[in-house]
């Protein structure tokens, strides 16, 4: 009976030993997505997932969202449809910092990135889904709304903003995902995750680590039907962005040229110099609108206006698929070619 008893115990204990176990098959790294921002946003968690998180990245990724966008009666929305009234408007608190630091990186970068191109973007109809093209517009549209647009670089900020004409129009659909990006990582480490990736859609900002190694990930090649997804891999550390702009991200072909979503602020036309720019940064409002400038730039401008906007990880892609890694890149990044 006692040795029974005993077998009982030590059974009891084992099942225990195995219950508190995480079983086999538990993943280290946990996933969670939300469709918001326009793309996937996807969180990775080596660690366990604090309760009630989940709502409160989706509550705070609704809010922005409305807050930032050009459609509907956000912020933005409304800001933007004052000026085309009255030409000019308040600018709310809640739009203010992500003015100015885009207005601090459109000075830098030359003009390069500047989400003053608004109406140039609707012309082309990259500004939602649904406006798509299937040709580009009359040349006469584009060079009418670019003899009339203002410039972000040259705005007075002040508690009212009053642009040059009323036919300008603000999008910041080439920073705001990284200043959402930056939001949310705050959120994240507020409410005490430490091992985290924020990825939307590609482009991301890491917490801490994978349990025994740095985070990696994978920067896409511009042209996967070159039979490769991954064109790059790269370490990234706790508090870093990796941010990519791509001719291959909003496109259409029309006579076998391809349109594509990045604008040349002086020419009004998707700029034909690159295919891809990726760059790395801790602050990944700033690192989404550089990869915007750096795009634009090309390779013959690229390390110029990176040492302007204190960038020094970045790589560009050129229209003909060289590769151009910075030097502080290139201790960071392996590439696959
Ligand atoms: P991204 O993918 O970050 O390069 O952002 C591209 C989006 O930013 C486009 O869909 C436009 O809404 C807007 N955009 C396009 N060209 C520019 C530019 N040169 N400067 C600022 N915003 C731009
Ligand atoms: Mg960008």
């Amino acid at each position: 009976m006692k040795q029974t008893l005993i077998g009982l115990a030590l059974c009891a204990l084992l099942a225990w030993g195995v219950w508190r176990q995480p079983p086999a098959t538990a993943p280290i790294v946990q996933h969670r997505e939300i469709f918001a921002l326009g793309t996937l946003v996807q969180l990775s968690f080596a660690q366990s997932v604090p309760p009630q998180l989940m709502p409160a990245v989706e509550q705070a990724l609704s809010r922005f969202e409305t807050r930032w966008s050009v459609h509907g009666d956000g912020d933005l929305a409304r800001l933007n449809q004052l000026i085309e009234q009255q030409g000019s408007a308040e600018l709310p608190q809640s739009l203010r910092p992500g003015f100015v630091i885009a207005q601090q990186a459109c000075r830098n970068s030359g003009g390069l990135f500047d989400p003053g191109i608004g109406a140039l973007v609707r012309l082309w109809g990259f500004d939602d889904e649904d406006h798509f093209r299937s040709a580009p517009p009359a040349a006469s549209a584009i060079d009418g709304l670019l003899k009339a647009r203002g410039s972000l670089c040259t705005l007075e900020l002040g508690p009212r903003i009053t642009p040059p004409t009323p036919s300008t129009q603000f999008d910041f659909g080439a920073s705001a995902k990284g200043r959402a990006v930056d939001e949310i990582v705050a959120l994240l480490r507020a409410r005490g995750v430490h091992d985290a990736i924020v990825n939307a859609g590609g482009d991301l900002k890491v917490i801490g680590s994978r349990p025994d190694r740095p985070w990696r990930i994978g920067i896409r090649h511009p042209r996967p039907d070159a039979g490769q997804e991954i064109i790059a891999s790269l370490e990234v550390h706790d508090g870093e962005a990796v941010f990519s702009s791509g001719d291959y991200e909003r496109f259409f072909i029309h006579e076998n040229r391809r349109y594509h979503h990045i604008l040349d602020p002086r020419t009004g036309l998707p700029t034909d110099l690159s295919q891809s720019a990726t760059v790395l940064h801790r602050s990944a409002e700033l690192a989404d609108a550089a990869a915007t400038a750096l795009f634009v730039a090309g390779p013959d401008d690229a390390a110029q206006t990176m040492q302007d906007l204190g960038i020094s990880h970045y790589l560009l892609i050129d229209a003909q698929g060289r590769q151009l890694i910075s030097p502080a890149m290139a201790q960071r990044i392996e590439t696959s070619e």
